[in-house]
């Protein structure tokens, strides 16, 4: 009896780990506020971080993608002008899209790549490379 429970609590530990390993990618969120003209991004190091990606990369992309240049002061970036949080995650979203998941797989295990001047995302999950559009 005591093997038995002791074997279904083992089955049960293991269960929700296995489910972590393939659990959908949780993309991370921007924290952002509205600071009379200007709209601070407070986290975008941390973001950059979870998705692996160079921080100044994703900032200019947010720059373009914004229409508006980023003043990096220590852990924020400020963009002139008033852009809600959901349109600051939404353009982090496409930078995800774009840059991070496998388009194969849509895993987020992936590395940017360049070859001949053409940047590749190169998945280590599945091993697909696709040049980046
Ligand atoms: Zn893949």
């Amino acid at each position: 009896m005591d093997e038995y429970e002791k074997l279904l609590k083992q089955g049960q530990d293991k269960l929700p780990k296995d489910r972590l390993n393939k659990s959908r990618f949780t993309p991370p969120k921007i924290s952002s506020f509205i600071e009379g003209n200007k709209t601070v991004l407070k986290n975008i190091d941390d973001a950059a971080k979870t998705i692996r990606r160079d921080a100044t990369h994703l900032m200019k992309f947010m720059a373009a993608e914004l229409a508006s240049q980023g003043v990096k002061t220590g852990m924020t970036v400020t963009f002139i002008g008033k852009f809600p949080n959901s349109l600051v995650n939404k353009k982090l979203d496409k930078y995800i899209t774009t840059f991070v998941l496998c388009p194969a797989c849509k895993k987020p295990d992936t590395t940017i790549i360049k070859i001949e001047r053409i940047n590749f995302i190169k998945c280590e999950a599945c091993g697909a490379k696709n040049p980046i559009v």
